[in-house]
């Protein structure tokens, strides 16, 4: 019954990258949430340079969940640089014509851009505006990666939670999720740390602060969030079981998803709440995308 927030597919394979892996095609992720339970997936289209090893279309997204009904709901994805590369460049009737399409939020957000970028902030005040959710990806500096950079500490994201209090933040990605512990470093942040979590993590902090900010759970950076000192993680999916979302960020047929088996042993075996389950796995989802 679960919902994935985050997948990734291209309608061809496309061109090996350099790790030897294509993306999955259409009927690739639908055998994958087949064996996994996971009734629907969340399309994620190509958007900024910095992180295209292929690409699906705005159009041919739409065109993939229209294949397959039932399957599938579409986001959108422009960047902040396209129209006019300004910060007064008007996104709302673009927006508003994907919506329309029945895009139920935007992402993933990679460009490679200070998250306080007049640009951005731009253009997550038109997400604001149109009532449509934003999943970004965090970067930890500018050039040689891709996803909205902020330094240690996520001051920028922080600034931006507070200017846009009705945008609806789906946190993802490497250094967002290494926030969860207060003594993350700057050498740490971009990997997965392991071991206990200590207080102050900013993204606990945050999301107790900011109503606006939630957690994508999605890839190895969620899941190693929640599963490096599991007695922690379970009082953080606990507490937060209103704003986390179960996702895979599936982007090739070797994907692993270890989540999904983390997440089903912490009910299974009392550590976390069904009710919490649910909401993770797929309720808050349904509210989200309004199912
Ligand atoms: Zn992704």
């Amino acid at each position: 019954m679960l919902i994935d927030i985050h997948v990734h597919t291209t309608v061809r394979a496309g061109p090996l990258r350099p790790n030897g892996e294509t993306y999955a095609t259409p009927e690739q992720l639908m055998a994958m949430h087949d064996a996994r339970g996971i009734r629907l997936g969340v399309i994620l289209p190509g958007g900024a340079p910095e992180c295209a090893h292929h690409n699906l279309s705005q159009d041919e997204c739409l065109d993939v969940v229209a294949r397959h009904p039932g399957r599938f709901v579409p986001f959108c994805n422009p960047d902040p640089r396209m129209l006019t590369n300004s910060p007064e460049a008007n996104f709302t009737p673009m927006l508003e014509y994907f919506k329309g399409q029945g895009c139920k939020g935007v992402g993933e957000v990679c460009a490679n851009l200070p998250f306080d970028d007049p640009r951005v902030l731009n253009f997550l005040a038109h997400c604001e505006a149109c009532g449509l959710p934003v999943t970004f990806h965090l970067a930890t500096q500018i050039g040689a990666t891709y996803g909205l950079f902020d330094e240690l500490g996520l001051p920028r994201l922080e600034a931006a939670l507070k200017r846009l209090p009705k945008l609806i933040f789906l946190g993802h990605s490497q250094p967002f999720w290494a926030e969860i512990s207060g003594d993350v470093t700057e050498a740490a942040r971009g990997g997965y740390p392991k071991g206990p979590v200590t207080e102050s993590g900013r993204v606990v902090e945050l999301m107790r602060s900011c109503p606006n900010l939630c957690g994508d759970l999605s890839a190895g950076s969620g899941h190693n969030a929640v599963s490096r000192d599991p007695a922690f993680g379970h009082r953080f999916l606990e507490e937060f079981q209103d704003r986390l979302f179960f996702g895979t960020d599936i982007c090739a047929p070797t994907n692993q998803t270890p989540l999904v088996e983390f997440l089903r042993s912490a009910v299974e075996g009392g550590h976390i709440s069904r009710e919490a389950y649910e909401k993770i796995g797929w309720r808050n989802a349904e509210r989200l995308l309004g199912l």
